[in-house]
């Protein structure tokens, strides 16, 4: 496993006055850790540059685009995203006393993500090579709209690239982040060349629109619902899902990987209390994914995908450190 990141994705929130715990020192941490065990090459800057709007719009809306790209309404924008408004106005985890910086800036960093996450995938395609890059997996965003603290989808975003450049044909994409990956399944319902795996707790996201039919409610190919208290059942799950996905996909040339490690007992986001794996349980699963697709000999590309609070880093550097070598 090659290890990649890219210093511009790395938003420190609070320069918004956004108070969610997604700390953006995470890759620095794993990056620090990692070189203690193997040294200082063990994780490379990647080679990289901006997609174009044309690239994005592969995926997005011309009008959501434009939105981001606008300087008049990506403020608007950006707060939705990151749910900073409630709906009687008042703030909610957002202190604009403290937004020392532009949302056109934070709104640059999400663009560096999902460029960077192209490059990374395309290296692993192109090369055969299995990588991990310390950033991306913002699987919640939509074909016309961001949302849950995602801006661009850049999974399927390098998926769609790789097939319209590159020769490309089917692909998957395996959620592993404690929240459904409801955007990746809405920007990919109509293609059957992109099948998708989506292991999450089966309440509590979305919170505001399970009473309503909307985007959020579309079928991944395979979705795998945990209740609350079934931590002992989910690794089984995520085997047998594995082997689903595999009966109505057998052959994938690049597998993604969303290593959210918001299922992690630590975690601290509220919304992701519902599942509470232990850190061993973790690395099982992290293992028993990284295997599966290893005996394919398929290319994989992770993202690191939502992971919330001081010990996050820990779950991606414990796994890291069992396959950077294999
Ligand atoms: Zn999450």
């Amino acid at each position: 496993m090659n290890i990649y990141s890219c210093v511009d994705t790395e938003s420190d929130l609070t320069d918004w006055g956004i108070e969610i715990p997604l700390l953006y020192n995470r890759p620095k941490k794993i990056t620090e850790y990692l070189q203690s065990q193997f040294g200082k090459n063990i994780v490379k800057e990647i080679d990289w540059a901006l997609l174009s709007k044309k690239d994005l719009m592969l995926v997005h809306s011309c009008d959501y685009i434009e939105s981001l790209f606008n300087n008049t309404t990506v403020d608007g924008v950006m707060i939705e995203i990151y749910e900073l408004q409630k709906e009687d106005g008042s703030y909610h985890r957002f202190d604009p006393r403290k937004k020392v910086k532009d949302f056109s800036e934070l709104f640059y960093h999400q663009h560096a993500e999902a460029s960077g996450v192209y490059y990374c995938a395309k290296n692993a395609f192109l090369n055969n090579t299995d990588n991990f890059f310390l950033s991306g997996g913002m699987h919640h965003a939509m074909t016309d709209r961001g949302r849950g603290f995602c801006t661009l989808n850049d999974q399927v975003i390098a998926i769609k690239k790789l097939q319209f450049e590159h020769g490309l044909n089917n692909a998957w994409v395996i959620d592993l982040d404690v929240h459904k990956g409801d955007g990746t399944a809405e920007c990919t319902k109509d293609d059957p060349t992109i099948s998708t795996l989506s292991i999450h707790m089966k309440n509590g996201w979305p919170f505001d629109e399970t009473w309503l039919p909307g985007p959020w409610d579309i079928s991944s190919t395979v979705d795998i619902p945990i209740g609350v208290h079934e931590e002992d059942v989910y690794l089984k799950k995520l085997e047998e899902g594995l082997n689903e996905l595999k009966k109505i996909t057998p052959n994938p040339d690049l597998v993604f990987v969303a290593d959210g490690s918001d299922p992690y007992e630590k975690d601290e986001l509220e919304s992701s209390k519902f599942i509470k794996l232990s850190k061993e349980q973790m690395l099982k699963r992290d293992l028993l994914v990284y295997r599966f697709i290893k005996e394919m000999n398929v290319p994989q590309q992770w993202v690191m995908a939502g992971g919330y609070g001081e010990f996050s880093w820990e779950i991606y550097a414990q796994f890291l450190e069992r396959v950077v070598k294999t």
